[in-house]
């Protein structure tokens, strides 16, 4: 009996034990779901102010048209580039020379800034800060021969990146970001002779670098341009060319700006195919890169924004949500990957 008693007993501590060590496990395992692990912890993505680069854009316009060969492109780079350097400490100025259509040579500037040179992944973030020498849509012929501001058409994008820099010099993602500002892109013939003009004398900068990138051997895990990406209202759909040698990207970004609530401006839609600097990256040095873009099938300027290639894209028509949903996307992209 006693021995039962005493066996029976020692079952019972045996199970308390085993009960207490359980209980332990389970309150050990309920504490660690509640603590901060790597996994858990959300990436604190930037605040994009789109006031920041609205300022960097209407300081680009101050200079004047920036238009190959003036004062005003040559003042602006200066600008820009010493801009950036507050931003990085890895800016470079590569400088080139290209014959244009009318077999001019023309003195160009791409210009590069790179955060975490050492560092894997790299992301491409790129746009062109000069702008058309011809408002060769504009209504008024008159007008047809005057350089354009640009403040959409090539303002917009480098403002929205030198934006971007400026975060990036506050808050270090993991990821390594090249920014590359291309010049040249937009000295293409004008409306009246590109019937039989190639389409490869657009884009001097952006072919000039895919050619000849800032570092040997530079590769990206992808890229993105912003070409006009200030207007009111703008709306993004998914560019052809893109979506042709890079449509996980295009897709993925396009996502990311749904989560964010940016899915009524980037839009599922396909929006035809342009040739930018994007183009070029994509043929030439190989790095899958899309183009977040403003088209507009209704139009009445092909599919482009309604002030395109006029003297009205202009400062009147930037508008800082446009901007603050492209900046959002972009760092969000830089900062969680995709
Ligand atoms: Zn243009």
């Amino acid at each position: 009996m006693k021995l039962k008693n005493i066996r029976l007993l020692s079952i019972l501590l045996l199970l308390l034990l085993m009960l207490s060590c359980n209980n332990n496990k389970a309150g050990k395992k309920t504490k660690k779901s509640s603590d901060p692990t790597p996994t858990n912890v959300s990436i604190q993505v930037p605040e994009f102010n789109a006031d920041s680069a609205y300022f960097f854009i209407e300081k680009q316009i101050s200079f004047g048209p920036r238009v190959p060969e003036s004062e005003a492109h040559s003042n602006c780079a200066e600008w820009i580039k010493e801009n950036l350097q507050r931003f990085c400490s890895h800016v470079s100025l590569q400088e080139f020379k290209a014959r244009a259509y009318n077999n001019q040579i023309l003195n160009g500037k791409n210009i590069i800034a790179v955060f975490n040179p050492n560092k894997q992944p790299r992301y491409l973030l790129c746009a062109h800060w000069d702008s058309r020498p011809y408002a060769d849509h504009d209504p008024d012929p008159a007008n047809h021969q005057k350089p354009i501001d640009g403040a959409n058409d090539g303002a917009s994008g480098t403002g929205v990146l030198m934006e971007v820099a400026r975060q990036l010099s506050l808050n270090s993602p993991s990821a390594g970001v090249d920014i590359v500002l291309f010049d040249i892109e937009d000295y293409g013939p004008p409306q009246d002779r590109q019937a039989y003009e190639s389409t490869d004398f657009w884009g001097l900068g952006s072919q000039f670098w895919s050619r000849n990138p800032h570092t040997t051997h530079y590769s990206a895990n992808f890229g993105i341009l912003l070409d006009m990406v200030g207007a009111p209202d703008a709306q993004f759909p998914l560019e052809g060319f893109s979506m042709y040698y890079a449509p996980d990207i295009g897709k993925k970004v396009w996502e990311i700006a749904g989560r964010l609530g940016y899915g009524d401006r980037f839009v599922f839609d396909n929006g035809g195919y342009i040739t930018a600097d994007h183009y070029f990256i994509n043929r030439i040095a190989r790095i899958p890169t899309i183009n977040i873009i403003h088209l507009d099938q209704s139009s009445s300027n092909g599919s482009f924004f309604e002030h395109w290639h006029t003297i009205n894209d202009n400062m009147d028509h930037i508008d800082t949500n446009t901007l603050k949903m492209v900046g959002d996307v972009v760092l969000n992209v830089v900062f969680k990957g995709l």
